[in-house]
C-alpha cells in the first residue's frame, strides 16, 4: 500500500496512509487526503484561501479517476463550493456523467448537500489580488476590470507562470492493488473567467489504470492538456516502460510542442507493482510518498527532465 502525491499533499497524505492501513480503499485516501490540502488556509492553489481569476472569482477544478474501473468524476470553474474532490467524487457515484462545469457544478453540489459559501474569498486573498494585479496593471484599470472588453490582455500578463501556480496530485494503490489518482486546484491565479485547466480533463492531469499505473500533472495546464500527459505516462507503462523511463518520455513529449507558451511540468506517477516516481522541468523539485510500512513520508527529489519554455 502507497500514497505518492506532489509535496503539498504532506499535510493529509498521513490520514490519508491510515485510511489505507485500516482496509480503506484507494478512493478513500485519495478523498480525505485531498480534502485537507483543500482546507489548507497556507496553500493558495488548492480549495479554500485560493488566488482567484482575474476577476477576483475563486473557480475550482478537481477530478477523481478509479484504476479498476476507469470512472471518473470531474468538476471544472466551480465557484462557492470548497469541497471540489468530494463534489468531483459524487459525479462519479451519482450520475452518468463525467464532468460537471459552472453553474451545473454548483447546481449538483448544492442537490448534493455540500453547503454554499457566501464569500470565497479572504481579506488575505483579496489584499494578496490587488497588491499582485496592480503591479501589472495601471490602478484605473484594476479598478474597472469586471466591465474591460480587453480582459484578455490583461490575463496575458498577470497570468505569468512563474508566480502563481499550484495544485495537488495524489495517487494511491489499496490493500486490494487498487489504484485512484486524484487531482484538485483552483488554476492559475488570475486566469481568465472560465479557463479550465488539466487537472478536471481525463487523461490531461489525471488517470489511473489498475493494470499498468497511475499518474498526476501540475504546472501549465494547457501543455498537459495538448500532449494529453497523465494519460501518456500509463500508456508508456502499458507499453513495458518502467516508471523512470514512462515519466520522462511523457516530459520528453511536451518537448515537442509548438506555439508561443510553454512554461513548466510536474508528473507524479505509481506503477501497478507499487513503484513512485516524480518529474519536473523545473530543477530541485521534490514529491512525496508513504508507504504502510514507513511511519512518515519520505520527500524525494523529482527527475529534472528540460523541456522548451516561452512565454508571449
Ligand atoms: N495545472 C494547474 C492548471 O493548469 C495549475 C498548476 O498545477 O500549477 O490549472
Amino acid at each position: 500500500m502507497i500514497i505518492v502525491g506532489s509535496t503539498n499533499a504532506d499535510v493529509g497524505i498521513q490520514h490519508g496512509i491510515d485510511i489505507l492501513k485500516n482496509g480503506g480503499s484507494a478512493m478513500d485516501a485519495v478523498e480525505a487526503t485531498i480534502r485537507l490540502v483543500e482546507d489548507n488556509p497556507d496553500d493558495h492553489t488548492v480549495g479554500h484561501n485560493s488566488y482567484p481569476n482575474i476577476l477576483g472569482d475563486l473557480q475550482l477544478d478537481a477530478s477523481i479517476m478509479d484504476g479498476a474501473t476507469l470512472e471518473t468524476g470531474a468538476i471544472a470553474a466551480m465557484q462557492g463550493f470548497r469541497e471540489a474532490i468530494s463534489i468531483a467524487r459524487r459525479v462519479k457515484d451519482t450520475l452518468p456523467h463525467v464532468l460537471l462545469a459552472g453553474e451545473g457544478a454548483e447546481r449538483f453540489a448544492a442537490e448534493m448537500g455540500f453547503e454554499k459559501q457566501a464569500d470565497m474569498l479572504t481579506d488575505e486573498i483579496r489584499e494578496a489580488r490587488e497588491e499582485l494585479l496592480k503591479a501589472d496593471m495601471p490602478p484605473e484599470v484594476f479598478a474597472d476590470l469586471s466591465s474591460s472588453a480587453e480582459l484578455h490582455q490583461w490575463v496575458t500578463l498577470a497570468s505569468d507562470p512563474e508566480k502563481t501556480r499550484g495544485t495537488v496530485n495524489v495517487l494511491a494503490q489499496d490493500h486490494e492493488g487498487n489504484l485512484c489518482t486524484g487531482v484538485s486546484t483552483s488554476g492559475w491565479a488570475w486566469k481568465y473567467p472560465g479557463r479550465v485547466g488539466d487537472s478536471p480533463i481525463i487523461g490531461a492531469g489525471n488517470y489511473a489504470d489498475n493494470r499498468y499505473g497511475a499518474a498526476g500533472c501540475t504546472g501549465m495546464g494547457e501543455m498537459a492538456i495538448r500532449g494529453a500527459t497523465a494519460h501518456s505516462v500509463v500508456f508508456y507503462l502499458k507499453s513495458g516502460a518502467s516508471v523512470a523511463q514512462a515519466g520522462i518520455r511523457a516530459m520528453q513529449d511536451l518537448d515537442d510542442l509548438g506555439g508561443r507558451y510553454l512554461s513548466g511540468m510536474n508528473i507524479v506517477a505509481l506503477d501497478s507493482g507499487g513503484t513512485p516516481g516524480g518529474f519536473s522541468s523545473i530543477k530541485d523539485r521534490t514529491f512525496i510518498y508513504q508507504t504502510d510500512e514507513m511511519s512518515t513520508h519520505e520527500e524525494t527529489m523529482r527527475t529534472f527532465v528540460e523541456i522548451n519554455q516561452r512565454w508571449g
